[in-house]
């Protein structure tokens, strides 16, 4: 695992959990969590950087302050239990955890009061609570989501460069497929002119069914906005000289950016996919995670 313990700040949070509007469409989740505000990781093409998320000083992980409390507290009062989705805006893996476990903390209160978990992460650190997942997966659904853009280790050191390489997260998926948790990628975003190459979107899914991935999803293509946008071509003129004016140039101010070849490679993606065996429809990744619980509800009921 490559993190280290650091300095981290704290701020102050009112409330922790926030029950999904949509309904839990969106991998099932039915309630939000952030631990952390911030993210060290430096991905190029990050959205959570943008001014509407008011975040000052991304790169710089910051704690909520009492946490831990709050989540017991709220956790204890609810009557719906349903599954808890943690780090939609920031790794909750982020090395500060290392020291904090502000993550492990809350792991083992989702245990306690037999909520299930959905995690999005980078960081092969999420394997230090192995032992959690487990316990959490022997009762309730649980749902582990690594984002991967790349099969390419060298362009993942660029895009992604203060976590772990893709190599290792397909390592770290193996590790908790083998353990019966239910593990996937989100393959997103994927960067117009520079990780949309079919024979690598081949790859990633080859190497996913290799480390026992059990579905992926895409969107195909990333979203620009504002500062985000001014900080990713800030480094496509470092690291992709003469990409930003073939952005400008093919998307101006839009905020969808699909990739160009879009409907060739999710053909692509697709057949892919069934060759392997690998979900990527979000209805079928639900019920595929959430299909052991609901056998043994039905089993309970007899
Ligand atoms: S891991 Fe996620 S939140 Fe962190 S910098 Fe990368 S895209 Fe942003």
């Amino acid at each position: 695992m490559d993190v280290g313990a650091e300095y981290m700040e704290f701020v102050k949070a009112k409330t922790i959990l926030t029950k999904v509007k949509y309904g839990s469409e969106w991998y099932g989740v039915d309630y939000n969590m952030n631990l952390y505000r911030g993210c060290p990781h430096g991905c190029i093409y990050c959205d959570s950087r943008s001014n509407c998320y008011h975040i000052d000083h991304f790169d710089i992980p910051k704690g909520k302050e009492n946490a831990l409390l709050l989540l017991e507290s709220e956790l204890s009062k609810k009557k719906d239990h349903g599954v808890v989705g943690i780090g939609s805006m920031s790794d909750t893996y982020n090395p500060c955890e290392l020291q904090y476990e502000q993550t492990r903390g809350a792991l083992k209160l989702l245990s306690k009061y037999n909520y299930g978990v959905s995690i999005d992460t980078k960081s092969d650190l999420i394997l230090r609570d192995l032992d959690l997942l487990k316990e959490i997966n022997a009762k309730n659904n649980v749902i582990i989501k690594f984002t991967i853009t790349t099969p390419k280790d060298e362009l993942s050191k660029i895009i992604e460069p203060h976590v772990c390489v893709s190599s290792k997260r397909l390592e770290a998926i193996k590790i908790l497929s083998d353990n019966g948790i239910f593990t996937g990628i989100m393959m997103n975003p994927v960067l117009p002119f520079i990780t949309d190459k079919e024979e690598d979107i081949k790859e990633l899914v080859r190497l996913a069914h290799e480390s026992g991935a059990k579905f992926i999803q895409t969107f195909m293509g990333m979203t620009l906005r504002e500062n985000q946008r001014d900080y990713y071509y800030e480094m496509l003129d470092k690291h992709f000289k003469g990409l930003k004016e073939k952005y400008r140039k093919y998307y101006g101010e839009r905020y969808n950016c699909a990739v160009p070849n879009y409907k060739t490679l999710y053909k692509v993606f697709t057949e892919e996919c069934d060759k392997y065996g690998i979900l990527y429809n979000m209805k079928e990744i639900i019920k595929a995670y959430k299909k052991e619980i609901k056998d043994h509800e039905q089993i309970s009921l007899f």
